[in-house]
């Protein structure tokens, strides 16, 4: 089970202190997997404060090329340096604003592989294409169009754009449905197995109800990861999920 906690463009140095000193001494579980992304400007700081702490660290986003006349990016090579182990790469955010194309995002998931970091691919429709009935469709052309020729461990992150920050799930039988479609077309193109999260308005509320969904692999938590307080229950209720599922 993974957790991922995308902080976008969010917190600063004392919101962050004041976040990892309420991890220490926590007990971690060894079943659950945590990575959080900060803003890439404090990536260096967070890695520092996570020392002793089982929380990996990943970019929000970074470029097909280790270096060079790239005003403004960031090199898969220079997040693997700071410590990063997972980059998330076509999040909807960045699709929209930054005009992240399937073709670009393809290419930087193949740099981000080649620079031994695990890239974290985001699809998922808007509103139109879910009323529509067109968003498996749609989905179906975002992975054939942004997969990598080569991987070992890649992980898609299922983020219906019309979720995000919205407060709004899709149905549970929907979820179940877009996680088995993506792992098959996967599969179908590259004979690999990948891991499927959902993210979209993930909070203590639903966390359970999202993890009990068949092929939920984890979640891709925005607006609920950015206070210790919201992040913490979410990892609690995924813990005691995981205990009385697999008893341990
Ligand atoms: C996200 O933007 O990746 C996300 C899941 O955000 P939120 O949890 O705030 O909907």
């Amino acid at each position: 089970m993974f957790i991922a906690a995308n902080w976008k463009m969010n917190l600063d140095k004392k919101s962050i202190n004041f976040f990892v000193e309420n991890l220490q001494h926590y007990k971690f579980s060894e079943n659950l997997q945590l990575c959080i992304f900060p803003p890439t400007i404090y990536i260096d700081f967070l890695s520092k404060l996570l020392e002793n702490i089982p929380i990996s660290i990943g970019g929000q986003n970074c470029h097909h090329q280790s270096f060079g006349a790239y005003t403004g990016e960031v090199s898969a090579t220079s997040l693997k340096e700071l410590g990063c182990d997972y980059v998330i790469l076509g999040h909807s955010e960045r699709r929209i604003y930054n005009k992240d194309t399937n073709e670009n995002i393809k290419k930087c998931s193949q740099f981000a592989i080649k620079s031994d970091l695990k890239p974290i691919i985001c699809v998922g429709e808007n509103f139109n294409q879910r009323n529509n009935g067109k968003a498996i469709d749609f989905i179906e052309k975002q992975i054939t169009d942004c997969l990598p020729e080569e991987f070992n461990e890649l992980i898609i992150a299922y983020e219906p754009i019309w979720s995000i920050g919205t407060g709004k799930i899709p149905h549970k039988t929907e979820i179940r449905e877009m996680h088995e479609n993506i792992k098959e077309i996967v599969f179908s193109k590259s004979k690999k197995n990948v891991k499927v999260l959902y993210g979209g308005s993930v909070n203590e509320q639903n966390i359970l109800e999202i993890l009990s969904v068949n092929n939920v692999d984890g979640i891709l938590v925005g607006g609920a990861s950015l206070k210790i307080k919201d992040f913490l229950a979410i990892y609690d209720s995924a813990v005691k999920y995981l205990q009385k599922k697999y008893n341990f």
